[in-house]
């Protein structure tokens, strides 16, 4: 099924072998997730054998996400659960403790970044339990105290959240480094990071990578990431609009808004943006999505997003290519009245830019069956991508990180390595490609586009229109 924008498959016991991951790859699934919020090196790594081995039976390419699971602030072990009720106070301690029930409503908890403490006010907000539980705080002297407002039952090392405080941690922990330096070592083509909350911490994911080309998302997840925005779109390679979290810190009325201005935002400066968490949820268990889901993603891909992604669904759900036949039955029918053709006034990133637009907009106009794109860094993908123009984007690069890389993209579909030099050489390499794939039209129109001579610094220079006799002529070409 033809579809342009992509689907980001988180895969766990549910979805690890060889046969599943063919399988999620024939339904649609352009990329995978290895979520190190769970799982040895070891683990992961035979994940990503059998995501190599699926790649190869297939002969088709995918993107791998690694993403990184950052400081997750918890609370620390209690005796038994609390059952919490308004007007009960809990006590928030810098030492680490059992957390018990001092008296009647009263309950004394810590948590694993007792710094944090330090930085919260009075009248400020902690929520507890994924954002199940909230309490205000109501005294910051010698300990933290604040008072529940709703009623929830608190159990061991859940989740704390502190909406209205810039708590700035450290975003890379020391298991993070070491999961990182493993994703270098074993060449994932993203690194997602957790938690981020400004451009610092980017900068510190990207020290981590030393010369490794791999690509990094930044979560936006935190209410102070949003805020930040402009200056973490600058040190990042793409975003991911991560709404489970960011529900707990933002009020939840914001996250649809959020979303839409993330996307364009990401749009706008041509890169890849990943809309993420609760898409198909029910699907965990169930075999029908609910309408809310199924307009969840069919609004996601009219947002512009280009990439739309599953968790549970795909990682411990009932039946993950069913999962992903969903989505992607629910993209290709949305993307038939998709705003194709974007020809806004975008910043331009370069001079080059130009050549990108008309290209695009000359495929549309003439019905091409592809646009027939060398791109050596990946970037003139991009930014073709940008105009989300209707004709498919057909990548070749030289390398193949680049070209794995190239699934996140919407409407590129990375192709082949190209070695050759010389343009009439290219032009054969390409069309051979495709016909090796099925994927020729030789009575179709295509419009070429080559950075010619290679090695010359620059972008795209070359287009070139390839009719039916021109595809003839190149693929029966033979240097004299
Ligand atoms: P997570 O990130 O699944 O790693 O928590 C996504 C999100 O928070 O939405
Ligand atoms: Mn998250």
């Amino acid at each position: 099924m033809e579809k342009r924008t992509k689907i980001l498959a988180t895969l766990g016991p549910a979805s690890h072998s060889v046969e599943v991951i063919e399988g999620l790859i024939k339904a649609g699934a352009n990329m995978f997730r290895l979520n190190f919020s769970h799982g040895s090196h070891e683990d992961h790594l035979k994940v990503l054998n059998n995501i190599r081995t699926a790649m190869k039976n297939l002969n088709t390419t995918v993107g791998v996400l690694q993403d990184i699971s950052g400081p997750k602030v918890r609370i620390g072990d209690l005796k038994e659960p609390f059952e919490l009720l308004r007007g009960d106070i809990i006590t928030f301690l810098k030492d680490e403790i059992v957390g018990y029930k001092e008296a009647d409503k009263k309950y004394v908890v810590s948590i694993n970044y007792p710094d944090i403490l330090d930085k919260i006010k009075v009248g400020e907000y902690i929520y507890l339990y994924d954002g199940t539980i909230r309490a205000r705080v109501i005294e910051t002297e010698d300990e933290v105290k604040a008072q529940i407002e709703n009623h929830g039952i608190l159990s061991s090392k859940k989740g704390v959240n502190f909406p209205n405080t810039v708590i700035d941690i450290d975003v890379i922990t020391k298991k993070d480094e070491k999961d990182i330096a493993w994703g270098v070592e074993n060449k994932v083509d993203y690194f997602a990071i957790s938690f981020v909350q400004n451009a610092k911490d980017m900068q510190r994911a990207r020290n981590l990578l030393g010369d490794y080309s791999g690509k990094l998302i930044a979560k936006i997840e935190k209410f102070d990431a949003v805020e930040n925005i402009d200056e973490i779109i600058e040190s990042s390679d793409g975003l991911m609009v991560a709404r489970g979290d960011l529900g707990i810190e933002v009020p939840y009325y914001d996250v649809p808004t959020i979303q839409k201005m993330l996307i364009k935002k990401a749009n706008s400066v041509g890169m890849p943006v990943i809309t993420a968490t609760q898409m198909l949820l029910s699907m965990t268990q169930n075999e029908r999505a609910t309408r809310a889901e199924i307009s969840d993603v069919a609004n996601a891909v009219l947002d512009g997003t280009d990439v739309v992604m599953l968790s549970e669904e795909s990682a411990v759900g009932v039946d993950p290519i069913n999962v992903v036949t969903t989505m992607s039955n629910i993209i290709a029918k949305t993307e038939d009245m998709y705003n194709y053709g974007k020809q806004t006034r975008f910043e331009h990133l370069d001079e080059f830019d130009k050549i990108q637009s008309a290209v695009t907009s000359l495929a549309d106009d003439l019905g091409a069956d592809g646009i027939l794109a060398l791109t050596s860094s990946g970037k003139s993908a991009f930014k073709m991508s940008r105009y989300r123009p209707k004709t498919p984007i057909l990548a070749f690069t030289h390398k193949k990180r680049v070209l794995n890389g190239l699934n996140a993209i919407w409407g590129v579909e990375p192709i082949a390595i190209i070695k050759e030099s010389q343009a009439s050489k290219m032009f054969q390499k390409m069309l051979k490609e495709l016909d090796k794939k099925a994927l020729l039209n030789k009575n179709g129109l295509y419009i070429a586009t080559v950075g010619y001579p290679v090695g010359m610094p620059g972008s795209t220079n070359t287009i070139k229109i390839l009719t039916p006799s021109e595809i003839e002529y190149y693929l029966n070409f033979s240097a004299k």
